[in-house]
């Protein structure tokens, strides 16, 4: 029997092609060049959604994406959001009150939309053009030792590397081989997302609105079409989807209303029930985990992929810095670099994320009074809304270099 070949050995292992796993190999490859050997493993590299799950980039991600190369295949691809309103009212209302309204001062976007087919295929043409190698596999096994982690693929093929990188989405098989717990919880709802297409063009106006079942958003895509992320309780989002299309439709008009004119469906309807979970840990021995394999938060504000753009950013640079110095990239010390950087982040966004999501999703009218006045207060402060909307983009001070538009 021929000896089984010896294991590959990579200073990273990237597990996972989807947009994290992608810019997170695409920046560290960026700057570190030949000093770094670094592959991609995913068993279907090339997977796309049908143009069906939209993505909202705020700035700093959108930053990140133009660093590694793959902003100008995505900009003719992408809406900007001019401006943004937030309902508060009963499903059937004749008209619901806006309580809150961002932008529209000045020319600046809000935030980008674009559909993650796009956002991964013009990371992959940046990947590709970095010289990025990409294994066609799963990881199958994972295990960490002293200096190096072994993994097994699907294929039986094994690799070492000295940091492993979980970017393998929500249901993580590394998280769940390197036993690392979760904590969450189901928000009760469930999210139908479609794409549909209008008579009139939405001007980039970007709408959120809570509904007893849960929110509703309309999100601005190119051309005269728009993004729909609906959320209801899980019977309802069921029977819903369920219906025919022109009856699916009715139901949108009771929500959407006929102001950009008739409506019609431009993609196939999912329905997703949304948990909210995430990692106890963000680190295991040789193990970072990063984006949906670390925390899977409710899609409201549209932070899914940018709190993972934001773990991207702050362990590339993590990263970067250690192998510039010579250091081991999956030692300890810079395991817990990482976490530090990520934990206050990821847990106040996600918390924030589901008590929104909690306070809106009911319809007790002294809760609904309370959120209404809360909500213009706000909207009086404008120092707060710019804090506030610093804060979606990943602004702050401290903000990885990536994040600002810095080169690592
Ligand atoms: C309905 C819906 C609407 C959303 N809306 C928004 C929004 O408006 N704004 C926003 O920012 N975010 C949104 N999100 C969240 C966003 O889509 C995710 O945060 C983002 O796609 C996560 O990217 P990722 O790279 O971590 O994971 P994924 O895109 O899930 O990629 C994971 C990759 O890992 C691979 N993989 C799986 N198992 C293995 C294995 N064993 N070994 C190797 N590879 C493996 C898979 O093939 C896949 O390519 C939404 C999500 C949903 C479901």
């Amino acid at each position: 029997m021929p000896a089984a070949a010896s294991p590959r050995i990579f200073d990273v292992v990237v597990a996972g092609a989807g947009p994290a796993g992608l810019a997170f190999a695409a920046a560290v490859k960026q700057a570190l060049g030949a000093g770094i050997a670094v592959a991609l493993v995913d068993p279907r590299p090339d997977a796309r959604d049908g143009h069906l799950r939209t993505v909202a980039l705020a700035e700093g991600p959108r930053r990140l994406i133009a660093q590694v190369g793959a902003w100008t295949a995505l900009a003719p691809l992408a809406q900007p959001i001019r401006r943004m309103a937030i309902y508060d009212g009963r499903t059937r209302d004749a008209v619901r009150i806006e309580q809150l309204r961002f932008g529209g001062e000045d020319d600046e976007a809000l935030a980008h939309m674009a559909f993650n087919d796009d956002v991964a295929t013009a990371l992959r043409a940046a990947a590709a053009a970095l010289g990025l190698e990409t294994i066609a596999a799963a990881v199958t096994a994972f295990a960490p030792g002293r200096d190096m982690a072994e993994l097994e693929l699907g294929d039986g093929r094994r690799l070492r590397a000295r940091l492993v990188v979980a970017a393998d989405g929500a249901r993580s098989r590394l998280r769940a081989l390197a036993d690392v717990p979760t904590v969450g919880w189901d928000t009760g709802q469930t999210g139908m997302v479609a794409t549909i297409a209008h008579e009139r063009d939405h001007e980039g106006l970007a709408e959120q609105h809570f509904l007893p079942g849960g929110p509703f958003a309309i999100l601005p895509m190119r051309g005269r079409r728009s993004s729909i992320v609906w959320n209801e309780r899980h019977a309802d989002a069921r029977a819903i989807a369920a219906l025919a299309p022109e009856d699916f439709l009715r139901e949108l008009e009771y929500r959407f209303t006929l102001k950009l004119g008739a409506l019609s469906l431009a993609s196939r309807v999912e329905a997703i029930p949304f948990a909210f979970r995430f990692a106890r840990r963000f680190v295991a021995d040789r193990l970072a985990l990063v984006a949906d394999a670390a925390h899977v938060v409710h899609p409201l504000a549209g932070q899914g992929l940018n709190l993972g753009l934001r773990d991207v950013a702050a362990l590339a640079e993590v990263i970067v810095e250690r192998m510039r110095l010579g250091l081991d990239p999956g030692d300890a010390t810079t395991l817990q670099t990482y976490q530090r950087a990520r934990r206050f982040d990821v847990v106040s966004s996600s918390l924030g994320m589901d008590a929104l999501n909690r306070l809106f999703a009911n319809d007790l009218t002294p809760l609904r009074a309370a959120r209404d006045f809360g909500l213009r207060v706000v909207d009086r402060l404008s120092p707060l809304k710019r804090l506030l909307a610093a804060e979606a983009a990943g602004d702050g001070v401290k903000a990885p270099r990536l994040l600002r538009g810095l080169a690592l």
